[in-house]
């Protein structure tokens, strides 16, 4: 069901703390945690704790937490004393995503150039 865990969820075994992973933030909806692979000296994802497949399905069934997930970002670059960053939801495998539960990347400590490839 919408918003629940999902068994076969690598975010969601985060989230129940069943696969470790370095967070650095969480609240009580939202957990923010290092990436496994970072593109930059911070790079963080944030997670709604609720299992939705992107963004804009969290946004619709939840906005509030999607709107926690936007304030938590900012709160992780502020912790790494990031002024300048980058938010990311890749949305679509086309568009690079891999992991199919809502999650903002956040991107910071170096230049970011535009477009992004
Ligand atoms: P996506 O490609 O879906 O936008 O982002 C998924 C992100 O999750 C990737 O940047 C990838 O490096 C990260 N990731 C994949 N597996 C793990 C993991 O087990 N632990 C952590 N911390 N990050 C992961």
């Amino acid at each position: 069901m919408a918003g629940e865990p999902q068994g076969d969820c690598l975010f969601c075994k985060i989230v129940e703390g069943h696969i470790p992973a370095t967070i650095v933030r969480e609240t009580e909806t939202t957990v923010a945690f290092r990436d496994i692979n970072p593109q930059a000296p911070t790079h963080v994802l944030v997670i709604p704790k609720v299992h939705y497949a992107n963004a804009a399905e969290l946004a619709t069934a939840e906005p509030t937490i999607a709107a926690d997930v936007l304030r938590e970002a900012q709160s992780v670059a502020d912790e790494d004393k990031q002024a300048s960053y980058r938010i990311v939801f890749n949305t679509g495998s086309g568009a690079g995503q891999t992991v199919f539960h809502a999650h903002a990347h956040v991107l910071g400590g170096r230049g970011l150039q535009w477009p992004p490839g």
